[in-house]
């Protein structure tokens, strides 16, 4: 296959792109490095059936020959940076799905949408199947990322149902591992990189809200599993072992053996009080479900951001 991924540099699209060349197939990454980092596929370049484009998706995507399929990965996905770049991640997650959809039809190419649990907001139903609509601010802080993500998701239907696209749409919860950017404000990133420096760790609010972490090689299985499979979607593609914050806070220090200490910090505005993949579907449509238990995700995790930094 000849596959295009949007948001190639970024941290689940590098793993993609990674899996994606092991298994054969040609691989043209795209992305505007807004989040994404060239470090996560340098070593790619050398490889003849990879290439990259430093490009926005938000502008209309060219990319000659033939294509298989068009996976879009793009979109900063850390709150607090698309608190930062409100804009931007509304663009992509609108135009850019529009450009990138506008693509696969024009290839006949099979088109993979990362969805997000945002979509459900601060759900009223746990956990959360497919078929909740969700419980989304639009005009709140996260709505830039919540309404970019359901109207992609809108978008992605449009083409199917009007076009004929074949679509798949995966709704991606919180997922961690190597090359999460460290500071990039996510929980796992921040508390490993506070834990590994010995400084605080920060947890916003009481810590009792709840999530759900899939470990980055279980996340990309199922994702390619969903782009193979019959199955439209949307489906979760997630981890059901849930904890709160604060048992995330104290797993982190037992994993990095580290004495910091745990302060909280205010919770920010709309911040979801509860979040868990109802993944039935995915068990029955793919037969996939997440395999690594946190503790050793977190571990693998530490090790690979411990000699991040201490790389000069
Ligand atoms: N969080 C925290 N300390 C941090 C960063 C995040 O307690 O340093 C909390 C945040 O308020 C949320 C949860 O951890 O309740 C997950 O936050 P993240 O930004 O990773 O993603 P979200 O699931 O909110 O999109």
């Amino acid at each position: 296959m000849r596959v295009v991924v949007a948001g190639g540099a970024g941290f689940l699209g590098s793993h993609l792109c990674d899996r994606l060349l092991e298994r054969g197939d040609e691989v043209v990454a795209i992305d505007n490095l807004l989040t994404g980092r060239l470090d996560n596929i340098a070593r790619l370049f050398g490889n003849e059936r990879f290439s990259f484009q430093h490009h926005d998706v938000s502008s209309f995507v060219h990319v000659p020959g033939p294509v298989d399929a068009v996976l879009h990965f793009a979109s900063p996905a850390s709150p607090r940076d698309y608190l930062e770049m409100p804009i931007q991640t509304l663009k992509v997650g609108s135009l850019g799905t529009h450009n990138l959809l506008g693509l696969a039809k024009d290839k006949g190419a099979r088109f993979l949408l990362a969805s997000t649990s945002e979509v459900y907001g601060d759900p009223q139903v746990h956990p959360q199947p497919e078929e909740y609509w969700g419980h989304v601010n639009p005009v709140g802080p996260r709505g830039v990322y919540d309404e970019a993500k359901r109207f992609a998701e809108a978008m992605a239907m449009a083409y199917h149902r009007f076009h004929g696209v074949e679509v798949r749409i995966a709704r991606i919860f919180n997922t961690y591992g190597p090359r999460l950017r460290p500071g990039d404000g996510r929980v796992v990133s921040n508390f490993l990189c506070q834990a590994v420096a010995g400084k605080p760790l920060t947890i916003f609010g009481d810590g009792s809200q709840t999530r759900s972490f899939c470990y980055v090689d279980d996340e990309v299985a199922g994702l390619l599993a969903l782009l193979g499979s019959s199955t439209v979607g949307p489906m979760n593609i997630g981890n059901p072992n849930e904890l709160t914050v604060r048992g995330l806070a104290e797993l982190v220090l037992e994993v990095t053996g580290s004495t910091s200490e745990l302060v909280h910090e205010p919770l920010p505005l709309d911040d979801p009080t509860k979040r868990r993949p109802d993944i039935t579907l995915a068990r029955r449509a793919l037969g996939w479900e997440p395999r690594t238990e946190l503790r050793v995700g977190l571990a693998r995790t530490a090790e690979w951001l411990g000699s991040l930094l201490s790389t000069p």
